[in-house]
């Protein structure tokens, strides 16, 4: 994966921060990008770069506008010369019965978790075209194949993925680009510590009835999955052995989804 433009989104944090270390520690030129205070995000942008002994460009686009999702990806393929690898990650979650849902966080769900996918996806898909090589990998869920309680906007976004990512794979399947999803139960991130306390709310329960009784109980391995097991998944999709891997849902999820 030596010189590969890898833009992984939502990798200031969590699973794409580990995500865009590991293809770092692979080679590639690494588009990072995420909310949060620009100091601490430039110094994480120096570490991996000094780290690995590779280029890493930071973009600040908000994936919920379209306009800064193809700049950014307009970015990268001037600055790196190529856009290769394309990891959709970015992700915001909020808890609440459906009836209290507020629509503004249905809509910011949607447009972060679901759209803007479509939205990285056909910006950088002529850049792949050109290359005829391309891997596109999106973070999913195991609540892209099962629902919860208190989540539909999170669960209709991650189901929405995995049609997105099937119709993709067929799109450009003779054209060297891959396109798979990547299915993980809870891992334990920011995110997830935010759930944690939003469920102990909804459901009138301690949080460590909701890591015990709500998160793990879904999990048969009675265990977070690891960030390195996620993000070196994504690795072997990236890489050339994953050829014929096209247009799957991939659980990585302690045996969550075969129950
Ligand atoms: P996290 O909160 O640690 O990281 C989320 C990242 O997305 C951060 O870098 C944040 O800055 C970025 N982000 C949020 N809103 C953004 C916006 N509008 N524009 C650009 N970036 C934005 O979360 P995580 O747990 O690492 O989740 C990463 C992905 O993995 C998400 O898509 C999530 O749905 C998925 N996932 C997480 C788990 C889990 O248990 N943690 C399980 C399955 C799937």
């Amino acid at each position: 994966m030596n010189g590969k433009t890898a833009i992984i989104t939502g990798s200031t944090s969590g699973i794409g921060l580990a995500i865009a270390r590991q293809l770092a520690s692979q080679g590639c030129r690494i588009v990072i990008n995420g909310l949060g205070p620009e100091e601490e995000i430039e110094a994480l942008r120096r570490q991996v770069a000094d780290e690995y002994q590779i280029d890493v460009l930071y973009s600040k686009a908000d994936m919920s506008r379209p306009d800064q999702i193809a700049a950014m990806v307009a970015t990268a393929a001037d600055t790196f010369g190529s856009v290769d690898i394309l990891v959709n990650n970015a992700g915001v979650q909020h808890v609440a019965p459906i009836d209290d849902f507020p629509p503004e966080k249905w809509d910011a769900i949607i447009a972060i978790n679901l759209s803007a996918v479509f939205h990285t996806i056909r910006t950088a898909l002529p850049h792949m075209k050109a290359a005829k090589w391309g891997r596109i990998i999106n973070i999913a869920s195991a609540h892209g194949l099962v629902a919860s309680p208190y989540k539909s906007a999170y669960v209709a976004a991650k189901h929405g993925i995995l049609g997105l990512t099937k119709t993709v794979a067929l799109e450009v399947a003779e054209q060297g680009i891959t396109c798979n999803a990547i299915c993980p139960g809870y891992v334990k991130t920011p995110m997830v510590e935010g759930q944690i306390a939003d469920q102990a709310k909804s459901r009138g329960i301690s949080t460590e009835a909701v890591v015990r009784d709500v998160l793990l109980a879904a999990q048969p391995t009675k265990e977070f999955v690891k960030l390195d097991q996620i993000s070196k998944l994504t690795a072997f999709l990236a890489g050339d052995a994953a050829a014929s891997i096209t247009g799957t849902a991939i659980p990585i999820d302690g045996g969550w989804t075969a129950q």
